[in-house]
Order: structure tokens, then sequence, then C-alpha cells
């Protein structure tokens, strides 16, 4: 049989670098990926038998777990239905009631296949209402792999981005401005300078990419301040908090109500899903109410939808929230005591069941401070864990998931292995 090693050799001769997004192939840290062969609650087994407490949770859409037994009943009654039709169907409208009621800043959604096509539309759909082209994100902020949004900051402070990524057009990298998270004033200086021109300020309210950031005291009220200021949109990017730090998302949590929001991940149960919603008058500007172009042959994919329902309804359970949160501090706290024992120094960020904790000393409130971590450090923390069976984010920069799967026992296995494993990277 197959090991994760033979797999991995096998891949890279049909796949680049043998994975399918390049996160998963453990450059962060170095080593090579081991390849999954189920996922079953809060645990996966690879291809040579070992089982790990899976803290990635597929980068975040497992809330319930692996294979929670409602979701796999739902896609299986689906699949017996047909699995996609070009037409619609009702459990699409379904979907759309529970977004919308849950976030009532959305009156009209749009479902996709996936968050970068969320983030994607919602920058057009931005762009087409207010007849402007700039766009400010911030470092560290990722909003999926669309070409105005693989930019970062250029040096020297310069005004406008440089891309990212080769193969995205310098003209077009230099329509998205970049600034610091939680950074208000880099923010108003930008508007001070390009106010008329700005279509819209997109943001993870909670930042997820850069590890876990939350935002300042009064960071989104100024963001929502000065886009309304200026005419510009404020785009809340919540593919990662929607549904996972409160059943609102962020803007439920910290009260600010942007004019678009982009969804994905936990929407789909853990199948291919994204949605981008805002004002019925916003909204109106999408074909074929309006002049923004956007389609998916497998938009609202019935068994996405079906999986992404039967998920959200597992979430409206009373005290799910309040669950997730104290899971999410008891290993937050399991961490950073075993930090203190072990004189390691190590920052923890948490909002709910999302937290990062960063190799270094002092707060982290943005992507440059997020950046003194010591990564070296981490990825034997990762291999480490790895080795005691808990598997986490193969980047420092990136978050750690609980979800409603994850046991006592899972947590105490966790605690007891981060013990081990910081005395021995002390
Ligand atoms: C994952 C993610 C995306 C991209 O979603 P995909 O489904 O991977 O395309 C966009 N925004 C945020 C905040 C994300 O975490």
């Amino acid at each position: 049989m197959t090991d994760s090693k033979g797999w991995f050799e096998k891949a890279a001769r049909v796949i680049p670098g043998g994975v399918n997004s390049p996160v998963r192939a453990f450059r962060g840290v170095g080593g090579e990926p081991f390849f999954v062969a189920r996922g079953e609650g809060a645990r996966l087994w690879d291809v040579d038998g070992r089982a790990y407490v899976d803290f990635l949770g597929s980068w975040g859409p497992l809330i319930l777990g692996h294979a929670p037994r409602p979701v796999v009943e739902a896609i299986v009654e689906a699949a017996g239905r047909g699995t996609s039709y070009g037409a619609p169907t009702p459990l699409e409208v379904e979907m759309a009631e529970a977004i919308t009621a849950a976030y009532p800043s959305i009156e009209l959604v749009r479902l996709v296949s996936s968050g970068t096509e969320a983030a994607m539309s919602a920058i057009r759909l931005a762009r087409g209402a207010t007849g402007r082209s700039l766009l400010l994100k911030f470092d560290g902020c990722y909003h999926g792999h669309a070409d105005s949004l693989l930019v970062k900051a250029g040096s020297g402070g310069a005004t406008f981005s440089i891309p990212d990524s080769a193969g995205v057009p310098g003209p077009l990298a230099r329509l998205t401005l970049t600034a610091p998270f939680n950074d208000l004033d880099a923010v108003r200086t930008h508007f001070r300078e390009h106010g008329g021109e700005i279509a819209a300020v997109i943001v993870e309210p909670v930042a997820g990419n850069m590890g876990v950031v939350a935002p300042r005291p009064g960071f989104l009220e100024g963001l929502r301040e000065v886009t309304r200021a200026h005419g510009a949109l404020l785009i809340f990017d919540e593919v990662i908090t929607g549904f996972r730090v409160a059943y609102g998302g962020a803007q439920q949590l910290y009260g600010v109500r942007p004019d678009l929001t982009c969804l994905g991940k936990i929407i789909g149960g853990g199948l291919p899903v994204g949605a981008y919603g805002g004002s019925r008058q916003l909204m109106s500007h999408v074909v074929p109410l309006g002049t923004v172009y956007q389609a998916g042959t497998l938009s609202g994919n019935p068994l996405a939808v079906a999986a992404g329902l039967a998920t959200l309804r597992q979430l409206q359970a009373p005290g799910v929230y309040a669950t997730l949160e104290a899971r999410g501090a008891q290993l937050a706290r399991a961490l950073t005591v075993a930090a203190e024992r072990a004189g390691v120094p190590l920052t923890v960020n948490r909002v709910g069941s999302m937290l990062t904790g960063f190799f270094c000393d002092g707060a982290v409130t943005d992507y440059a401070s997020a950046k003194r971590a010591d990564t070296t450090r981490y990825a034997r923390f990762f291999h480490a864990m790895l080795g005691r069976g808990v598997f986490l984010a193969p980047s420092q920069f990136e978050a750690a998931f609980v979800s409603l799967a994850h046991s006592e026992a899972d947590l105490a296995h966790a605690a007891r292995a981060a013990a081990e494993v910081l005395a021995s990277v002390a």
C-alpha cells in the first residue's frame, strides 16, 4: 500500500508541488504533508494509519468537525435527487433566507462557489455601483486569489501597491491601496488623498490570514465612518468569521454594519460555496437586475446548499456559541500556561473559536507585529505537536479552529502535548 511519502511523490509528478492549494505543501514548516485517508468528528487519519486531533478544520469550514451525521445525510439525500440542474431549486431560497435572517445588513444575497469568487464579485459590484476604481485593503488580510487582491504595500511606504504574485498586471495592482490592519490614521490618509476615487474598503473584521488579529476597539466603527463620509462602500470579508465568531458573524459581535458581506467556508458545510450580499438597493446592480455581471454553472449547487443548511441548523441550537467560546478559551489558556512554564515567548490571540499562538513577545495587532514571530520555532512546535497526534495549521500565520466536535478529552490531549512540546522548543 502506498504511504504518504509515496503519494506525495506520485502527486508531485502530476500536480504543481503535489498539492491543489499551496499552503498544504508544508512549505511554511518544512517537511512533507501527510495524505488523509478519512476524518470523523475532531479526528483525521492519514494513509499511514496515524490519527490526529484536527485543529485545522479544513482551514475554517468544519465547525461541526468531520463527517457530522446530519450533514452527510443531507448530502446523500440531495445527491440522490441529482447533483446539479442549472435551474433554480427550493434549497437555494432556504439558504438565502437563512443568511438574510442572520445578517440584517444583507437583504439580497448571491450564492457562488468559493470565497475567492465572493470577494471578487463584491469588489466588482462595489466598483460598478460607485463608478470608482480604487480599492483599499489591509496588509496581511487575504480575500482569495483574484488579481486585484494579490497585492501588498510597496517598499518605502509607496502609496500604491505592487503585485504579490507573478501574472498580476501592475496597472491592476496599482488600483489597490493598502494600509496596516488596525491603523485608522493610514486609512484616513488614503481617503484624504484619493477619497473620491475609492470604491470600497475590504477587510477581514477579525483577521484570520495573518494569524488571528482582533480589531482594536473603534477600528471597525472608524472604517464605517470614513467610508460613509466619502461615499465609499465597506465590505466585510466574513468568509472565516461568518457563523464562526457568532451566528451573525463579526458584524453581530462588534455591532458594525457593512455595505457588503462575503461569506464562504462554514455556509458550505465542507463543500465548495461562497456568497456575497448587501442591501436590496446595492445588490440590484447585479445581473439580471442591473449591469454588474456575475454568473456560475454550479452556483447554489444542491449538494453544497444542502450541506450548508444542515450545518446552519446545528449552529442554531442553544448554547452552541457559548460552548465554542469556552473551548476556544480553554485551548488558548492551555497554550499560554504551557508557554509561561517553559519560558517561551508566546502571544495568544483569540476571538471565540479561532486563535493563534504567535511565537513572540508583545501584542500582535497587525501584519508587521505578526511578522516578528519566530517561524523557525513555530515549525519545530508544529512538527512536535504532529508527532503527538495534534494537527495545527502548517504555518505560523494561520488560525487554529476549535469545533463542536472537540471534546474535553481532545482539548486535554492538545494541552498535554503543548506542555511537553513547548518545554522542548524553549
Ligand atoms: C478562505 C478565505 C477566502 C477565500 O475563500 P476560498 O473558498 O478559498 O476561495 C477569502 N477570504 C477569507 C477571509 C478567507 O479566509
